[in-house]
């Protein structure tokens, strides 16, 4: 039990650390209020993986875990609503990689390197469509 308030102590003194290293520097980007969002996301991801580690190595009670677990995820709950939100406002600033990941994603590659341009759309379509996928128009 003294163990476990010690490694509580140590992991609330991280965490504040951890936060405050983030609040200090004024990051140059577009929407720093994202940046700091997404990083505590993933201060957050990695708190879970480690929690759950300690916790298979037996370092933990069943008790400790599950509350510092519950801890982390509300944190986590309330950093993706937020993240969330700021994309609906900013949809333009938000998360550019994300959509361009989605973007690959939704055209293999292997029709992106045969493929035919819509002359209307400029739409990627297979080779050997008649038709555009995207404005339905007919493809040269
Ligand atoms: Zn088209």
């Amino acid at each position: 039990m003294v163990f476990a308030c010690v490694l509580l102590a140590v992991v609330v003194i991280g965490f504040t650390l951890v936060v405050r290293d983030q609040d200090i520097p004024p990051a140059p980007v577009e929407n720093p209020e994202l940046k700091h969002l997404q990083e505590r996301r993933v201060v957050l991801f990695e708190n879970l993986k480690d929690l759950q580690f300690e916790y298979l190595q037996g370092k933990l009670s069943d008790e400790d875990y599950q509350s510092l677990k519950l801890g982390f995820q509300n944190d986590l709950a309330v950093v993706l609503a937020s993240i969330d939100m700021l994309r609906e406002k900013f949809p333009q600033a938000a998360g550019n990689a994300d959509e361009a990941a989605a973007a690959g994603k939704a055209i293999p590659e292997s029709t992106v390197n045969v493929s035919s341009k819509c002359p209307a759309c400029h739409g990627e379509n297979p080779v050997g469509h008649r038709f555009c996928g995207n404005c339905g128009g007919p493809l040269g």
